[in-house]
This record gives C-alpha cells, sequence and structure tokens, in this order.
C-alpha cells in the first residue's frame, strides 16, 4: 500500500470538503451549481465514440427513424448514467461531509459512491446496466493486472506474446458463442451468421451448384465482403482515432489545424487494430467455407476469430484484452447460470444479481483507488472517472495530494 493511502487512513478525516472537493468556493450549493452543465457536456463527450459507432454500424438503415431514435435514446441513456454518477457522487461526497462532520478514510470516497451506484442500478436500463457492468469488471481485471500481485499476471502484463495469445482465446469464445449460442454482446467484429444446416439441406446439389459463390456465410461475393469490412471498419477506427485526438485536446479554437499538424504523427491505433482483426477474420472465414464446406461453419468461423485475434499484437495498450477477458466471465456465467441444479448454494449465487453488484461495488472501488492508490487505475478507469465528472475528480485527487503532503 502506498504512503498516501497510509496518511489518508490517519489524516483525511480531519479535512472538509471545502479542503478537498471544492477549495475554490466556500459554499458546496455554489460548487455544484457551477459543476452541473460542465459535468453533463463532458459526458456527452464521453459517449460520443459510441453514439458514432452504433451509427456507422446502422448506416445501411440510417433513414429509418425508428433506428435514429433508437439510436439517440441509447446514447442519452449512457449520457444520463454517466451524469447521475459522476455528479452524484460529488453532491453525495458534500452531503456526508456536511452532515457527519469529519469522515474517515473509507466514508470519505467510498461510501458516497457506493451509496449513488446502489441508487443508480436501481434505476438505470437493462442494457446500460449490461454495459456498464461489463466496464466496471473491466475496470477491476485492470486494477488487478496493475497491482501484479501474483506471478501470472506478473508474467502476463510483460509478455505481449501470452496476452497476444490470452486475447486470441478470448476472441475464439466470444465469437463462437456469438454465432452458435446467439448470445447478444458488443465486440469489435461480428460473424456473419450464414445458412442454417437445415436450411442447407433442404437445398438440392444442383442449387448448390448453381449459388456456389453465395454459400459462404454471407450475401454477395467474398471479395465484396472482405472490402466491404475493410471500409467499413477502418472508417469506424479512423472516426474513432479523430475523436479521441479532439478528446486529448482541450483546444476548441484552431482544432482543425491542430489536427491537421498532428494528422503526421498519427499512429492510427484503432484503425490498424480493426483492420487487421476484420481482415484477417473474413480472409480466413471465407477461405475456410470455401475450402471445407458451408456444413463446418461453426468450426470455420472459431478457426479464423482464434487466428484474427493476433491484431491485438498491433494495440499498445491492455484495453482489447481486459475487454475481451470481462466479455468471456460474462458469457460463461451467462451458461453457468442455465444449467440446472440442486444445490441450494448454487440456487442462492444464481439468483444474485451480479450486474448490480458489479456496478454498486466495483465503480466505487474503482474511484478509491483513484484517489488513494494513483497508479494502479488503467486507461479505462482513469478515463470513465475523470470524464463523468468533468475532471472534478482529477481536481479533487490532486487536493487530496497537497492537503497531505503536509503530514509527510
Ligand atoms: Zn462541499
Ligand atoms: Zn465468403
Amino acid at each position: 500500500m502506498s504512503s498516501l493511502s497510509k496518511l489518508a487512513k490517519q489524516h483525511i478525516g480531519q479535512a472538509t470538503c471545502l479542503q478537498i472537493v471544492h477549495p475554490e468556493t466556500s459554499s458546496c450549493l455554489k460548487s455544484l451549481l457551477a459543476d452541473l452543465v460542465p459535468v453533463a457536456l463532458s459526458n456527452f463527450k464521453l459517449f460520443f465514440p459510441i453514439l458514432l459507432v452504433r451509427i456507422g454500424m446502422n448506416l445501411k438503415c440510417i433513414c429509418d427513424k425508428k433506428i435514429i431514435y433508437d439510436i439517440l435514446k441509447h446514447y442519452l441513456n449512457l449520457v444520463i448514467s454517466g451524469f447521475v454518477l459522476g455528479f452524484g457522487s460529488i453532491t453525495f461526497g458534500c452531503i456526508l461531509w456536511k452532515c457527519f462532520g469529519p469522515r474517515n478514510f473509507l466514508t470519505s470516497i467510498f461510501l458516497p459512491c457506493v451509496m449513488i451506484s446502489s441508487i443508480y442500478v436501481n434505476l438505470a436500463p437493462e442494457y446500460v446496466l449490461n454495459l456498464a457492468s461489463i466496464s466496471a469488471f473491466e475496470m477491476v481485471i485492470e486494477i488487478l493486472t496493475l497491482m501484479k500481485c501474483d506471478p501470472i499476471t506478473k508474467l502476463i502484463i510483460q509478455s505481449k506474446f501470452l496476452q497476444t495469445l490470452l486475447f486470441m482465446a478470448c476472441s475464439c469464445y466470444i465469437i463462437k458463442n456469438v454465432l452458435k449460442h446467439k448470445v447478444n454482446m458488443y465486440w469489435f467484429i461480428k460473424p456473419a451468421s450464414g445458412l442454417q444446416k437445415e436450411a442447407l439441406n433442404e437445398i438440392s446439389f444442383e442449387q448448390k451448384e448453381i449459388c456456389h459463390r453465395n454459400l459462404c456465410s454471407h450475401n454477395g461475393s467474398c471479395k465484396t465482403y472482405f472490402f466491404d469490412g475493410l471500409k467499413f471498419y477502418g472508417i469506424a477506427g479512423l472516426c474513432l482515432d479523430i475523436v479521441k485526438e479532439i478528446g486529448s485536446s482541450n483546444k476548441v479554437k484552431g482544432l482543425p489545424l491542430h489536427l491537421i499538424k498532428k494528422f503526421k504523427t498519427f499512429d492510427f491505433q484503432t484503425t490498424k487494430f480493426l483492420l487487421f482483426y476484420v481482415g484477417i477474420f473474413r480472409f480466413i472465414n471465407c477461405w475456410l467455407n470455401n475450402f471445407h464446406g458451408i456444413e463446418n461453419l461453426h468450426r470455420n468461423t472459431t478457426i479464423a476469430a482464434f487466428l484474427s485475434g493476433i491484431s491485438y499484437t498491433f494495440f499498445p495498450k491492455f484495453l482489447p484484452l481486459s475487454y475481451g477477458m470481462a466479455c468471456c466471465v460474462r458469457i460463461a456465467w451467462t451458461h453457468y447460470k442455465k444449467k440446472s441444479t440442486k444445490s441450494r448454494f448454487q440456487t442462492y449465487i444464481k439468483g444474485i444479481n451480479w450486474n448490480k453488484l458489479t456496478v454498486a461495488l466495483a465503480i466505487p472501488l474503482a474511484i478509491h483507488l483513484y484517489m488513494y492508490e494513483q497508479k494502479i487505475v488503467g486507461s479505462i478507469g482513469t478515463k470513465f472517472i475523470s470524464h463523468t465528472t468533468n475532471q472534478r475528480s482529477l481536481r479533487v485527487r490532486e487536493n487530496i495530494k497537497r492537503y497531505l503532503s503536509q503530514f509527510q
């Protein structure tokens, strides 16, 4: 444990919210009112890439009013969720401080966050909660990995080769389940569902011969399918890279010029990763379908999903792997839940709403560690925490550091 958290355990109780949360104003209400609009705008910005991805995924039917409504509703729900969590944590922080006076280590940050996230999990729509629980679980995986508390984790974090192997396995497990068990999961690429075996058996030999070109797992020719994938994921990756660059730049004035200058040194991390991932996947999948036959679609897709996972080598961050691991745990849990059992303990475990529990505890834990164990929260956690509060959490973190430095 770092010396900062040791100091916090001893001394944070003597501080006030004026010293830690809002030193710029002596009034809690004034500070909260000043935060209201910037926190809301920051959440609009945080979830904007998700809006872009969803628009990109539905580009062909974007004129459909219902689809536009669903996309905007989904985006707005995410923004509201982030706002409730971010703004609620700051508000509860001040309320607790005002009501209960000097606080201790756990009631300073952790408890207000648990209170707001417990309220939030009961209000959020199911699909937002699903996404939030995967992100929360991902944050926990990142924290556990960065803590490097056991030799296996240490080995994984130091070896890109092992990480790539793990990502390949995750890719294989997730895509197989999306195709075979129709698991609803946000994943980087989607397999084409192809012709069902039963439907295929009904097609006569002559018909198979006639429509041989179409007997892959997708509509149209393999060449079109391959290049459509590159085009779609290339544009999506490019949009995400540009949005990421806009997000990391605080400039608004002269932003286009800044982006043009930056363009020369752009490394297009997401674009490269998505292009390689979808390119390898579609190429191998089509080749296997043509070579071994569409009858082996599941096996072909699984092999292609595993091999295309090698694209992780081109991504410098841990993010796709931690997200992949979180998705795998979620799928495994769904299968476990479906299994019948007579054990009362297992029935009890299955009855727990893990989505709610993960969000209610993991997010406060990540925020608490972000404040007191400043190095062990990964990039996803840091981005989520700082943007949902419009950098207020970053300022609180600095204030805690400054406040505790006088006791060193
Ligand atoms: Zn206050
Ligand atoms: Zn094909």
